[in-house]
């Protein structure tokens, strides 16, 4: 299994997986976005709410801030050693603010220095004049199994394109139709050869292929390689969470091994 970065960009990676099969595609996709673990706001005490917000709508809007934290530094709760919860399996939030007003993310306060919301503008609620909150919240690092407040990642993928031309097949006509229907931009006709000048962008699609219905024209995807997309939704950059999904794909390898003595 070989990977190759084609681009990165806005939390966004979008890399060439060869060497490789359909089910282990389907396992990078699964385990980098459902089983990297993830902190985010489990646990939320409301003390005062007078907001046209309920408790459980402001509760659940918690969850779903994005929070900055260092990755190294959580354990998931069930796997520490603690019995009620410490640093190294939670963290605590406060929240206190008095109308008139929209509260946002950024009034969420930590305990810890190097935990916070990752976005300042997310709106919690909205205040009137006399109207206030006040609450006490807990943060746990969980996986997108769990819920999808823990995941880390939206990943996609597809069989890299196989587009193979027959020059002699194809009439002048059918070669122009072919650059003119493809979406992505990915043929290029010069003195009369059609050819593939953007084989990444091609998405399978194949109305190339139905346009022209000619069989000097064949669009197939390999099931050895694939392009590969990660966007992560998490405070985690994309790179660290292929990172880790190769890690736990290897520790999974591990034990299968291990089990077969
Ligand atoms: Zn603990």
């Amino acid at each position: 299994m070989k990977l190759k970065k084609i681009k990165e960009n806005d939390g966004k990676i979008t890399f060439k997986l060869r060497n490789s099969s359909p089910a282990m595609a389907n396992a990078i996709r699964r385990i980098s976005m459902n089983h990297i673990p993830v902190l985010a706001i489990e646990d939320v005490g409301i003390i005062k709410n007078s907001s046209p917000v309920f408790d459980e709508t402001v509760a659940q809007r918690l969850g779903q801030v994005p929070l900055d934290f260092d990755a190294e530094k959580f354990v998931p709760r069930e796997d520490c050693d603690c019995e009620e919860g410490c640093m190294n399996c939670e963290v605590r939030f406060s929240l206190e603010s008095k109308g008139p007003g929209t509260v946002y993310s950024g009034e969420i306060k930590c305990e810890s220095e190097e935990v916070k919301p990752l976005h300042d503008k997310i709106p919690i609620t909205e205040l009137d004049e006399g109207q206030e909150i006040e609450l006490e919240a807990t943060a746990n690092v969980s996986t997108g199994d769990d819920h999808s407040k823990h995941q880390a990642a939206i990943s996609s993928y597809q069989y890299y394109p196989i587009i193979e031309i027959d020059q002699d097949e194809l009439s002048e006509d059918e070669k122009k139709r072919c650059v003119e229907v493809c979406p992505k931009d990915v043929f290029k006709l010069k003195d009369g050869e059609l050819t593939v000048s953007n084989e990444e962008k091609c998405d399978l699609c194949k109305e190339c292929v139905e346009d022209i219905d000619n069989e000097g024209l064949i669009v197939t995807g390999d099931e050895e390689r694939f392009i590969f997309k990660v966007e992560s939704i998490s405070s985690l950059d994309p790179k660290d969470i292929l990172q880790k999904t190769v890690e736990i794909l290897r520790e999974r390898a591990d034990k299968v091994i291990e089990k077969l003595g």
